[in-house]
């Protein structure tokens, strides 16, 4: 992409080039866009181009852009008390806690605050750890839990490659994946049963007693939005029981609405031991994540000190996000929208598309959370992009959504779709319209044959 004709975007982008060393990136291979402002569903770049944002940015502005109600609660706060150490009590923080814990399970009743996500899945698997007395934590090959050196190490996905030394006492498993299933398995009773099999196989020759927690993504999402077949958590939560085993569910990216109920776990009858969350919480508008503790666990640190914190944890600019954010989705009903678009507009207008579009291999999803796994054979599932990789169709097809005025997220052979949860039926509709019309790049490249 060519760099803004506007002098101030211009600048903007330079000085990024000049300065500014992003994330996961080869820094000489970069051309960001440059955003110049939002509002609702919609960015805009600095030469005044409009696009609809179905990225979620990294899947966490869950009322959109710009949301009135949380920027005048960050403008209100900001003139009353920007800043107070952790060690105080404050309005907004100790508000922050019970509108969370008011959405989650009984019994889960204290939130340990943190600037973001990885840093709560780092805190909530030091809790897990000196609760139980044990070291080894379990993770899937498919997931992710962040970028420090811990969570990277729990993380499955190819970036902890460079990152792994081996020391970080992880073990992981695979989780069910039926379109892509390590188990051979041809229906999704046959992927749960034979994933819970293999997860307490390996459990039994890791060491029984070896385990403090074991940390799962209620939805993978970074790895291709794979919702867990029905009984899959529950068969999860009964073999943490049985080897007294911590079960953590990161809902960092999937908490807060974003599958259409408050929590992941929620559509799936169970009741996690800790649950860690950030992103969609205040909408990624200021950086805040946490720690819901249960009462067990919490009781462990009641008379002794947990040995953990932060500078900022509970910031009151995050915690007043926070508030008017958890207001508004419950206010305006976003996560009953979330639901709705997903299950009314936004699965059907995908299968309808896959229809159009052979190199659609897979759908998966619901709520506000959905991936198009695109393949250049629906037979042999071959990725458009290699693992870890991409490819010049697949870039190609983001570049042909972008022409169209849509944004997604995209990762390798896939392309993720993460709207605000208060979008618009016109919104999907628009939406399904630029892919529609994009996805012919990735349809070019397809060497399978068409059914
Ligand atoms: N856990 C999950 C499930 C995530 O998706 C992410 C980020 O994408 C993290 C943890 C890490 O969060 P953060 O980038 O805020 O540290």
């Amino acid at each position: 992409m060519p760099a803004p004709h506007d002098a101030v975007g211009r600048r903007t982008y330079e000085l990024d080039r000049a300065h500014v060393f992003h994330s996961w990136s080869a820094q000489k291979r970069l051309d960001p866009m440059v955003v110049t402002r939002a509002a609702g569903s919609y960015l805009w770049d600095a030469d005044e181009n409009r696009y609809l944002d179905f990225s979620g940015q990294l899947i966490f502005t869950n009322v959109g852009h710009q949301h009135p109600k949380v920027v005048s609660a960050i403008q209100e706060q900001a003139a009353t008390l920007c800043t107070i150490a952790p060690a105080h009590a404050n309005d907004k923080r100790a508000l922050a806690a019970k509108l969370i814990t008011d959405r989650t399970p009984v019994g889960l009743d204290m939130v340990f605050f943190t600037n973001g996500g990885a840093d709560a899945v780092e805190h909530a698997v030091r809790m897990a750890r000196l609760h139980t007395g044990r070291r080894k934590i379990l993770t899937q090959f498919r997931g992710y839990h962040g970028g420090t050196h811990l969570t990277v190490n729990m993380s499955g996905d190819h970036r902890r490659w460079p990152n792994d030394d081996g020391v970080a006492g992880v073990v992981r498993f695979w989780g069910p994946f039926l379109y892509r299933s390590v188990f051979h398995a041809t229906s999704e009773e046959e992927e749960c049963a034979r994933a819970l099999e293999h997860l307490e196989d390996l459990i039994r020759f890791e060491g029984p007693d070896a385990f403090a927690a074991l940390v799962l993504e209620s939805v993978a999402g970074t790895a291709g939005v794979m919702p867990p077949p029905p009984g899959y958590l529950r068969g999860v939560r009964e073999i943490c029981d049985r080897y007294g085993i911590v079960y953590i569910a990161d809902e960092v990216m999937v908490g807060f609405g974003r599958t259409g109920s408050w929590f992941g776990f929620d559509q799936h009858d169970v009741v996690p031991d800790l649950i860690t969350f950030a992103k969609g919480v205040n909408s990624g508008y200021v950086p805040l994540g946490g720690v819901v503790v249960s009462k067990e666990i919490a009781t462990t640190f009641a008379d002794r000190p947990y040995p953990g914190g932060l500078t900022y944890s509970g910031h009151p600019l995050a915690c007043a996000a926070a508030v008017a954010t958890i207001e508004a989705m419950t206010a305006e009903r976003m996560v009953e929208n979330a639901a709705r678009v997903g299950a009314e507009l936004l699965g059907p207008g995908l299968v309808r598309l896959a229809e159009a579009h052979p190199s659609i291999g897979d759908i998966r999803g619901l709520g506000a959370f959905w991936a198009l796994d695109l393949v250049t054979d629906r037979e042999t599932k071959e990725p458009l992009a290699p693992y870890g990789g991409t490819s010049a169709p697949i870039a190609d097809t983001l570049a042909a959504a972008k022409a169209h005025g849509l944004l997604v997220f995209n990762n390798y052979h896939r392309i993720h779709l993460a709207p605000p949860l208060n979008v618009s039926d016109a919104e999907i509709e628009e939406a399904l319209a630029a892919l529609d019309k994009a996805l012919l790049g990735a349809d070019s490249a397809y060497t399978g044959a068409v059914s």
